[in-house]
């Protein structure tokens, strides 16, 4: 058989009219020169932040994905290499650890990546993401008491000055020590509190201490609409108005 070599190095190959007839290391080598070498171990910083987990690379936090990534390696690479015109490039990246734990506690994201063009590999190697811990925009409003996704409006219905304390003190006690939600935040009335909750999923958790604690619970629901701090977004707000 004979087959077809490549015009400049001699190895047989495939004629490929896109690569100029060209075998793929000798088209690389006149489209791309030497720019893809010293590429194969890559260093990127970003930011992590410690409570949710997000990931920031430029401004934008979004929480990990291999897509995520993906991106930013390719971004890094047409920051050096000039991948326009070459054909369609893509990206596979594969992680060593995706547990996000790990990677908050290690401040690091470590992986594989395949660059490739069409169905061809390009360049292979490894890339290290060091991770500098810092409280996200949304967990700061959270810790704020800006933001939040449910109000508790707690009232009590009692006899005697003695009864308003102790069931104070124990609302106070559940809320603050049994609540999960990191961001809680109390507001302390003459006759209740008005609890705010950072993420609806922990009102269920609410109502389900304050039910093993007190008999007799009135729940009133309804919910209003209010933007988030940065004015991007409008999220309903949960009402819950109890009465113990
Ligand atoms: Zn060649
Ligand atoms: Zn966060």
């Amino acid at each position: 058989m004979f087959g077809y070599k490549c015009p400049v190095c001699g190895k047989e190959t495939q004629y490929i009219p896109k690569f100029q007839g060209l075998c793929l290391d000798c088209f690389i080598k006149t489209r791309l020169g030497e720019s893809l070498n010293g590429i194969e171990s890559i260093k990127i910083d970003g930011k992590i932040c410690p409570i949710c987990g997000r990931i920031s690379f430029n401004g934008s936090w979004y929480f990990l994905s291999k897509k995520l990534i993906e991106k930013r390696i390719l971004g890094y690479l047409k920051d050096r290499v000039n991948l326009k015109s070459l054909g369609k490039i893509s990206i596979e990246v594969v992680l060593n650890d995706d547990n996000i734990l790990d990677i908050i506690e290690t401040e690091e994201i470590n992986g594989n990546f395949a660059l490739r063009l069409e169905e061809n590999i390009l360049k292979q190697g490894i890339f290290t993401i060091k991770l500098k811990k810092k409280i996200c925009p949304s967990c700061t409003s959270k810790a704020a008491g800006k933001y939040f996704e449910s109000i508790i409006h707690i009232r009590l219905n009692v006899k005697t000055k003695d009864e308003l304390r102790m069931k104070k003190k124990l609302i106070r006690e559940i809320i603050l020590s049994k609540v999960n939600d990191p961001f809680v935040n109390i507001k302390t009335l003459r006759n209740g509190f008005d609890v705010r909750l950072s993420d609806k999923v922990f009102e269920s958790e609410l109502l389900k201490l304050l039910s093993k604690n007190f008999t007799n619970i009135k729940i009133n629901r309804y919910s209003t609409k209010k933007k988030t701090p940065d004015k991007k977004k409008i999220i309903t707000i949960n009402h819950l108005s109890i009465t113990l």
